[in-house]
């Protein structure tokens, strides 16, 4: 397999443990984030998934050097954590412009290109907060469930092209985002997790490449948890 394959966010955690997994499949792989830099052999490109005009540059900067993006992994995320009744403006707008709308702007541009080779992978990263919900993160956990409804609506949009749009839900898993986190809420988050330990982000990686591929080509609107059980019953 030799793909182009573009994840956003791929310079660091479960992105560029995304990047490497396609990379070590044969891939060609971008990773696209704010800093643009490249990374031993996976190619950076400048991209600000809150902004259109940056999402679409950076597919067509990708497009002319490397042609038609066949995989595009929509990973990048942030979060402005807080208990609503103090949560400013910004931060809800902040965290709904980048999760949500920057999968939006990246799907749409996306799809574009696949459509017209009448071929496709879409996976978008949601997560456990999505079905679970938690305290202080009502903006990220709406962002992460309005994912499901975009991948699952486009999945029927784009299925008779050949295109496959499906949603991962990782729970917690070691990187700079949960590292922020206070040491009582990783242990109060550690003890719910049937598995007893928190992820790897090549956990997750794994299983984005799997619905990337020939594997998975029945596989459309699909929400993967990827979270040691964390998620049962939501
Ligand atoms: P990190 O904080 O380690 O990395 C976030 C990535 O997103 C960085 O590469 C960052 O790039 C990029 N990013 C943020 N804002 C933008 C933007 N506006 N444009 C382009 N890139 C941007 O997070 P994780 O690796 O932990 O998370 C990756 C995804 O997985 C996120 O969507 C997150 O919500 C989700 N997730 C994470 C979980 C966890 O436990 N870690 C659990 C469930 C879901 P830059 O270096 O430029 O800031």
């Amino acid at each position: 397999m030799s793909r182009v394959v573009l994840v956003t966010g791929g310079n660091r955690g479960i992105g560029l443990a995304t990047a490497r997994a396609f990379a070590a499949g044969g891939d060609r792989v971008v990773i696209a984030h704010r800093g643009g830099s490249s990374i031993d052999d996976l190619t950076g490109v400048t991209c600000d998934v809150a902004d259109t005009d940056s999402v679409n540059a950076a597919f067509d900067l990708v497009e002319k050097d490397f042609g038609p993006v066949e995989v595009a992994v929509s990973n990048a995320g942030i979060t402005r954590d807080g208990l609503l009744l103090r949560m400013s403006d910004d931060d809800i707008t902040d965290v709904l412009n980048t999760n949500l709308t920057g999968a939006f702007r990246l799907a749409r541009r996306a799809a574009k290109s696949m459509v017209r080779q009448r071929k496709g992978r879409i996976i978008v990263i949601s997560s456990v907060m999505a079905m679970r919900g938690q305290a202080g993160q009502t903006n990220y956990a709406a962002s992460k469930a309005g994912l499901i409804g975009l991948a699952r609506s486009l999945a029927r949009e784009v299925g008779s092209r050949g295109i496959t749009a499906n949603v991962v839900a990782p729970g917690f898993v070691d990187t700079d985002m949960t590292e922020a986190l206070s040491d009582e809420m990783k242990t109060r988050m550690l003890s719910e997790i049937p598995l007893g330990r928190t992820a790897h982000p090549d956990e997750i990686a794994s299983v984005v490449a799997f619905l990337a591929s020939d594997a998975a080509s029945y596989i459309t609107g699909a929400l993967v948890p990827v979270d040691g059980g964390v998620g049962l019953g939501h």
